[in-house]
């Protein structure tokens, strides 16, 4: 079998780096800070992280942190925002490079180049904090195997030299600092859009995003809102064959509708067949002589 090489770092800060711009898209691998040595959920490794450590709060300025729709929704939700307000406030578009896809990242502050969510006392969203900074100093690392129809996940350390909490002796297996992060949960809720991600890189460019359709998937991902506008406002329940109950959760459960745009997404992107399309009403035949 064929594995794919293109790993896909979506929840780490892969680019969440404290290097020049021009240093920053150097692979780590390059950068020598990627510990070479393929993890799993009982590797183990050690680390702490705590407000008396001398490079408190280092890691959180000058990087660039992708926010999955999960996290943009958690965060929202604690700052009391739209959506359209939170990605006004808080986010800048990106358009990731293999894929095309854009997704949002966390717009850092212009002068300082700090996180907008980093206060002197550490990180004022801490309980809603983004996926990414849930699992640094551990990358999370998705393959898709050619052939078959599941990803892969591994993991690997990051050890950046400002990082001090490696030398801490507090030792973890990576199954332990994931649930002790919260990040198990958030991975749960993650998994619709990695997949779509993922999907869209290996399809290269077999699948055509078109401008309009990056627009709506930025929108589906970003603003469940804005989707929910369109699903009941437009002809979308008229065309699309969608289950009683379903529309009644995704009514007013933002959860819902986010794992229903992935679907809805992986249909008009793929042809996946979980949305189905109604079939078109039967015309009379004319009357005939
Ligand atoms: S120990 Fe590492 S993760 Fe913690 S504040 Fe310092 S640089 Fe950031
Ligand atoms: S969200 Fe919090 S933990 Fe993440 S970079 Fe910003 S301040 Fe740091």
């Amino acid at each position: 079998m064929n594995e794919h090489q293109d790993h896909d770092y979506i929840a780490d800060r892969d680019q969440a780096l404290h290097l020049e711009p021009e240093m920053r898209t150097m692979p780590r691998e390059v950068r020598n800070v990627l510990h070479p040595v393929q993890m799993n959920d009982q590797s183990r490794f050690c680390f702490r992280c705590h407000p008396e450590i001398a490079c408190f709060n280092a890691c959180c300025a000058h990087i660039e942190i992708i926010l999955t729709p999960y996290d943009m929704l958690r965060l929202r939700k604690r700052l009391n925002l739209t959506a359209d307000e939170f990605l006004y406030q808080y986010a800048t578009p990106y358009t990731l490079t293999k894929g095309q896809l854009p997704v949002p990242l966390i717009r850092m502050d212009p002068e300082t180049g700090k996180c907008p969510f980093n206060t002197p006392q550490g990180c004022s969203v801490y309980s809603d904090r983004p996926v990414a900074c849930r699992y640094y100093p551990i990358g999370l690392a998705l393959m898709h195997k050619e052939q078959t129809t599941h990803n892969e996940t591994f993991y690997y350390l990051v050890k950046e030299s400002y990082c001090q909490g490696h030398q801490e002796t507090q030792e973890w297996s990576v199954e332990e600092w994931r649930t002790d992060q919260g990040s198990d949960g958030y991975d749960l809720h993650n998994a619709g859009w990695m997949d779509l991600i993922l999907k869209r890189r290996s399809a290269g460019d077999e699948v055509n995003t078109s401008i309009k359709l990056s627009e709506f998937f930025y929108m589906a991902c970003t603003n469940p809102e804005e989707f929910r506008r369109f699903v009941f406002e437009s002809t979308f329940l008229q065309r699309f064959d969608i289950p009683e109950e379903t529309i009644e959760q995704i009514r007013n459960d933002d959860e819902a509708m986010l794992e229903f745009a992935f679907d809805w997404l992986k249909s008009i992107l793929f042809g996946d067949k979980k949305m189905a399309v109604k079939p078109k009403p039967q015309t009379t035949p004319p009357d005939t002589p």
